[in-house]
Order: C-alpha cells, then sequence, then structure tokens
C-alpha cells in the first residue's frame, strides 16, 4: 500500500519520482504538469498505476495542488441536517434509509431542524447541509418551507441543500419547470447544492445499482441549471463497488466539461463505497468497498484530470478514517470536509465516536503532515488561517468516524456539500 504519509517519501521530489515511472505514466503527468487537458486514454493510463507509477501520480498530483492551492488544508464548520431516513427509492447501496414502518424510521420537525441550526450555529457553524431520503407522501414544497423556516431565524447561515435527486423528486410532486423550483428554492435564501446523487455518471452502472435513481441526463440537468442561476454545487463520485477505472475517468471528463461550461463547482469529493450493511454487497454484487489504492488513484486522478478548471479536491473523513484521508490529502487532496456536528446524538445514543471531528481535531490531524489549516466558507473563502498551533488543537483521541452507512447522498456523507 502506498503511504505518502512515510516522511521519507514527503520528501522525494516530483521529478526524481516520474524519472522512475513508465513511460505512459510519465508522459501524461508531464503533459499535465505543463498545464495540457488530459484525455480518455491518457487518464485510463493513469487510472490502474501500482508501484513506481503509483507514487508518482500521487507527488504530481500533490504538486498541481500546491501549485493550484498552495499548502492550506482547508475545512468548514458546519451540521448535517439529515431530516428524514424514509424513502422509496431503494438504492442497492444505500445503508441508510428505512421504510416508514420500521421502528428506527424517523422525520425531524421543522421545530427539531430549527433548533439544530441555532445550536451548530452557536458553535460556530457557519453551514448546514441538508439532505435526507425521499418519503412517498412529501409535499413538494416542504424543501423549500424547512429552507424557509431556517432562514427567517438565521439568515447568515449557508444553507447548502438537496441532492439533484431531491431536487427532481420536488420537480415530479410540484409539477413545476426545474429553473423555477431551483429559483423559488434560491429565493427562498437557499445559497448552494450538493453534487451528490451522482454515485457513477452512467446510465449502465446506474441501472444496476438503483433503477429508481435520476439519470445522467437529469443529473446533468439539475446542476447545469442551478450554476445557471447563480446556485453553485459540489460534484462527487462513489467509488469501489461495480464500477472500473473506465467508468471513473468518463466521469471525471464529463465533470470537466460541465465545469467548462458553467464554472460553478465549487469542489469535488470522491466517496468510498462503504460496503458492509448494503444490500448491493449482501448479494454478492459488489466488491467490498474502496482499497486503501483505490483512495489514492481517484484522488490523485481527479486532481490531475481536474487540474486548471475544479480547484479544490476534498476527503470524506467519514469513508476513509483519518489516516487515509490523510494520506488522500499528500496526493492531490486540499480539503478536509466538515465537521457535521452529530456528537451530541451519537453520545446520546452510547456510541463511543460519532460523526464530528471538531474544528481543534482537524487543525491537529493537518500539522501531521506539516500543511497549514485554515478554516473556510461554504464557497471556499478563507476565514482564518492558523499559522500556529493553540489550545485547541488536540488529536482525535480513539473515536474514529462511523462507518457502516453507505449513501451517496445522505448521512455520512462527509463533505461540506
Ligand atoms: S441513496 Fe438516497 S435515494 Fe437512494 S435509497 Fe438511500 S436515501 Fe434513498
Amino acid at each position: 500500500m502506498l503511504r505518502p504519509m512515510n516522511p521519507e517519501l514527503r520528501e522525494i521530489p516530483w521529478d526524481r519520482v516520474i524519472a522512475a515511472a513508465s513511460p505512459a505514466v510519465a508522459n501524461a503527468l508531464e503533459k499535465s504538469l505543463a498545464g495540457g487537458d488530459l484525455g480518455f486514454e491518457e487518464g485510463m493510463t493513469l487510472a490502474s498505476v501500482e508501484g513506481n507509477d503509483l507514487l508518482a501520480l500521487a507527488k504530481v498530483a500533490d504538486e498541481l495542488r500546491r501549485r493550484t492551492v498552495g499548502d492550506r488544508i482547508t475545512y468548514v464548520v458546519n451540521r448535517n441536517l439529515n431530516f428524514t431516513n424514509i424513502c422509496i427509492v431503494g438504492c442497492s447501496f444505500c445503508g441508510f434509509s428505512r421504510g416508514p414502518d420500521s421502528p428506527d424510521a424517523y422525520f425531524h420537525s421543522t421545530d427539531a431542524l430549527l433548533a439544530k441550526s441555532l445550536e451548530a450555529v452557536e458553535r460556530g457553524a457557519t453551514e448546514v447541509c441538508i439532505q435526507g431520503g425521499l418519503p412517498k407522501d412529501l409535499d413538494g414544497y416542504y424543501y423549500v418551507q424547512l429552507v424557509r423556516a431556517i432562514k427567517a431565524r438565521l439568515p447568515e447561515l449557508h444553507v447548502h441543500a438537496y441532492s439533484p435527486m431531491e431536487i427532481t423528486y420536488g420537480i415530479e410532486k410540484t409539477r413545476m419547470p426545474l429553473s423555477e423550483y431551483l429559483l423559488m428554492l434560491k429565493q427562498a435564501g437557499l445559497n448552494s447544492i450538493p453534487g451528490t446523487a451522482a454515485e457513477i455518471l452512467d446510465d449502465s452502472v446506474r441501472r444496476s445499482l438503483s433503477p429508481n435513481k435520476l439519470k445522467v441526463r437529469q443529473w446533468i440537468e439539475v446542476i447545469k441549471t442551478a450554476h445557471s442561476l447563480g446556485i453553485p454545487s459540489t460534484s462527487t463520485i462513489m467509488y469501489g463497488h461495480t464500477e472500473r477505472p473506465e467508468h471513473w475517468v468518463r466521469h471525471l471528463l464529463l465533470l470537466r466539461e460541465i465545469q467548462k461550461e458553467t464554472g460553478g463547482f465549487t469542489e469535488f469529493v470522491p466517496l468510498g463505497f462503504i460496503h458492509s450493511q448494503t444490500k448491493l454487497f449482501q448479494i454478492g454484487g459488489a466488491r467490498a468497498g474502496h482499497s486503501p489504492d483505490e483512495d489514492i488513484i481517484v484522488h490523485a486522478l481527479a486532481r490531475v484530470l481536474l487540474h486548471g478548471y475544479i480547484p479544490n479536491i476534498q476527503v470524506s473523513w467519514v469513508k476513509l478514517g483519518y489516516e487515509q484521508s490523510l494520506a488522500c490529502l499528500e496526493a492531490g487532496a486540499n480539503d478536509f470536509g466538515g465537521t457535521l456536528m452529530e456528537e451530541s446524538i451519537s453520545k446520546a445514543a452510547g456510541a463511543n465516536f460519532g460523526e464530528y471531528v471538531s474544528p481543534g481535531e482537524f487543525r491537529a490531524l493537518i500539522r501531521t503532515i506539516g500543511r497549514i489549516p485554515a478554516e473556510r466558507s461554504t464557497t471556499y473563502k478563507i476565514r482564518k488561517t492558523f499559522e500556529f498551533p493553540d489550545a485547541e488543537e488536540t488529536m482525535p483521541s480513539s473515536r474514529m468516524p462511523m462507518l457502516g452507512a453507505t449513501t451517496s447522498h445522505a448521512p455520512v456523507s462527509a463533505s461540506g456539500y
């Protein structure tokens, strides 16, 4: 397994590593360093690297990261609000959704979500990230009503909400045109949307994972329309299930084309598939999640293929754990995502760990790889750079992120999306 965290590897200059790589890999990486856009074949060359070639990919991705955004590693102080886990879509990779009669099904009230938002702001949050399941009887205007309720009390709080799947569901329920629906959300105070529910942007893969999910064409339409209305979004991929390297490359090149046209993506977030509690894995339909080498390749490949277009590559610490997140932050990524702030719930439920990293813990982790922590807004405006350690910086103890409830757009998605 590649470990860019090893201090000896960290010190090796990228040009020395390229010299040890195979000619095809070296050519592709040199082209990228010279500012060229890599095509499908070059992407495929990089997507299946190992050994010295993998090290070269990681080191060059790290160099491109340095040239693009410098040595700061950013994070956002945010809170996830998952208003319901009831969902009718039935994605086979999802370990989160429940039927309406399930004993652990929930639908939080607007008052409860407002209270969570207020608590988050008191604890320093600048963003709430709102996503949920799709219940059969959801009112198509629920999404806009929730944004209005939060914005009425907390007008400064950035509301990052609703995947393209949820937006599509809202349109279906209200029968409003897409642009009008998005405009209604924007006027209510929606600031940005998560580019989740992307999984793999290939209809044949999507059909096998989740035939009821929106199609590639619909995902693109929601994203492009949002961007055209001045609503930025993130972009994501879910990897480590049934897909192959060619799907990573096509997916990244598609995102690059959208970004060339709209400029509306703030970041790209690879989301490793957490397999254990999913139907897809249990019926033998997928491999056992993402491997450490895949993590490095996907993050580094994203940095290289999106270079010049999407400046921020985010790690999902909930999916990767801390050590592997740091490894990816040395292989092209530059953002640690959000605090998520669900600690109180998990602790109340008796868990040893929760969906929460404190800002001080983020900063302590970032310093272990010699980089500079900085808090950002959702749209990557730097709020504060922490040049020197402070008293709040402590390493996370034995708490590790909860792994096991996979969805690409709901509860354990660890980004600021
Ligand atoms: S991934 Fe989302 S849409 Fe699919 S079943 Fe889970 S909650 Fe529902």
